[in-house]
């Protein structure tokens, strides 16, 4: 008999079972159906030692000093900023879209005078959203507005989402900021940095207690009636593990493409993002996360799928009023006390790295009073 059984061996199910062993002395049975912890962070080298995102590029990035300090008991870290570029009409365009990117997009007299009207309404060094620039009134900003929606937002939100900008909660596009700075990093956090041996080493490094057993390709339908346990903390999709009672509960799947070249790098920047033409929305090259050196590269293509519940992998919960109605009435299902859900499948929440370690030491710290 374990105290707890955790459905999911990523941040939210680590970061609990480590808290769970370390800091109250619980015993923790992880499983996940991978054949891997770390979730979709997961990282492994290729045939060519390359180090390698299976699940897409992850990007550790926080303004909150208390779980930078926590994942820094598992891993040393390598800085490094990220910096995207979006292909618009045939032109490499920084991305979040910034004073460079308007340099490189309007004639020089037209870029002048949109940079002075937006220091004006919003001050030199803020951030705006598309969403609050298409509201305004000005014609010079309007302008701007309709450019950058039109050629950063729309084509690569319909393609991501299936939907468009004005079809899905507004919190989606507000994530990728206008710049009124020449500021091109793509976060703006204190503390960005990858973790240098990688995601999957300091995952390893997390569930090393003797108080914790690990148990990969294992399915928590296969385990549920075999394994004795006192609470379960699932963070897979939570319709999933109410046999879809209440109809499917809507997600986002990608599938990757990986090209390898016989070159050091492939292009100027981590990411490049095609908003327009292609099915697929970024290319991502890894060594320039991982700062590897080597003759040959890799690169991902990302295509968004519809997420189909058995043969495709959740990725992304769909931020709608209708969808997060639904979870509501999935979490209401729930009524047993010794029964917990968590993470960004299960919470149904589109959380980033460093807010799924805050959901598991929070949830730990409730319960554990
Ligand atoms: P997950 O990592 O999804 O872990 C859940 C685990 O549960 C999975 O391993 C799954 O296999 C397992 N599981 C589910 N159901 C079952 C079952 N029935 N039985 C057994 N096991 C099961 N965040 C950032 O901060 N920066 C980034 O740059 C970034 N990039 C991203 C890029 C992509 C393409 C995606 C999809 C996400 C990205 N994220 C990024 C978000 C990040 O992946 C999440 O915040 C984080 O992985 C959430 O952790 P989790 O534990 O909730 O979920
Ligand atoms: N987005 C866009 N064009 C871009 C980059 C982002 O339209 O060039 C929008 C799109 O809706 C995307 C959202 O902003 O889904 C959030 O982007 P982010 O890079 O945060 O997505 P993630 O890395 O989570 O896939």
């Amino acid at each position: 008999m374990v105290d707890w059984l955790i459905v999911g061996a990523g941040f939210v199910g680590a970061v609990a079972a480590e808290h769970l062993a370390r800091v109250h002395g619980q015993t923790v049975l992880v499983i996940d159906r991978r054949d891997h912890v770390a979730g979709n962070p997961h990282d492994a080298r290729n045939e060519d030692g390359i180090l390698h995102h299976r699940y897409g590029p992850h990007i550790f990035h926080t303004n909150a000093p208390r779980i930078a300090d926590y994942l820094s008991g598992f891993t040393e870290w390598r800085d490094y900023e990220h910096r995207a570029v979006a292909l618009i009409e045939n032109r490499l365009v920084p991305i979040p879209f910034n004073f460079t990117s308007l340099d490189i997009v309007f004639p020089a007299g037209k870029a002048a005078r949109i940079k002075q009207r937006m220091i004006e309404r919003y001050g030199f060094g803020a951030n705006t959203t598309i969403l609050a620039l298409r509201s305004e009134q000005d014609g010079l900003l309007r302008e701007c507005a309709d450019y950058v929606y039109e050629h950063v937002f729309l084509g690569y939100t319909s393609k991501q989402w299936g939907l468009r900008p004005d079809e899905i909660d507004a919190s989606v596009t507000n994530r990728v900021p206008v710049r009124v700075s020449y500021d091109d990093r793509y976060f703006q956090d204190s503390f960005q940095k990858m973790p240098r041996a990688g995601y999957t080493r300091m995952f390893e490094r997390m569930l090393a207690s003797r108080l914790i057993e690990v148990s990969l390709a294992t399915e928590w339908r296969d385990v549920r009636d075999r394994v004795r346990y006192k609470n379960v903390l699932f963070t897979g999709a939570i319709d999933e593990f109410f046999d879809y009672r209440l109809g499917v509960l809507p997600y986002r799947s990608l599938e990757f493409e990986v090209q390898v070249y016989d070159q050091p790098l492939h292009q100027p920047v981590a990411q490049v993002n095609y908003p327009n033409g292609e099915r697929f929305t970024r290319i991502t090259e890894m060594k320039h996360l991982t700062g590897e050196s080597g003759p040959r590269t890799m690169v991902a293509i990302e295509y968004p799928i519809p997420h189909r519940p058995g043969e495709t992998v959740p990725y992304y919960p769909i931020p709608r009023a209708d969808n997060e109605a639904l979870h509501r009435e999935y979490v209401l299902l729930n009524r047993a006390k010794t029964v917990h859900f968590a993470g960004r499948l299960a919470d149904y929440r589109y959380y980033n790295m460093d807010q799924a370690v805050g959901r598991a030491i929070s949830l730990v710290s409730k319960l554990r009073g």
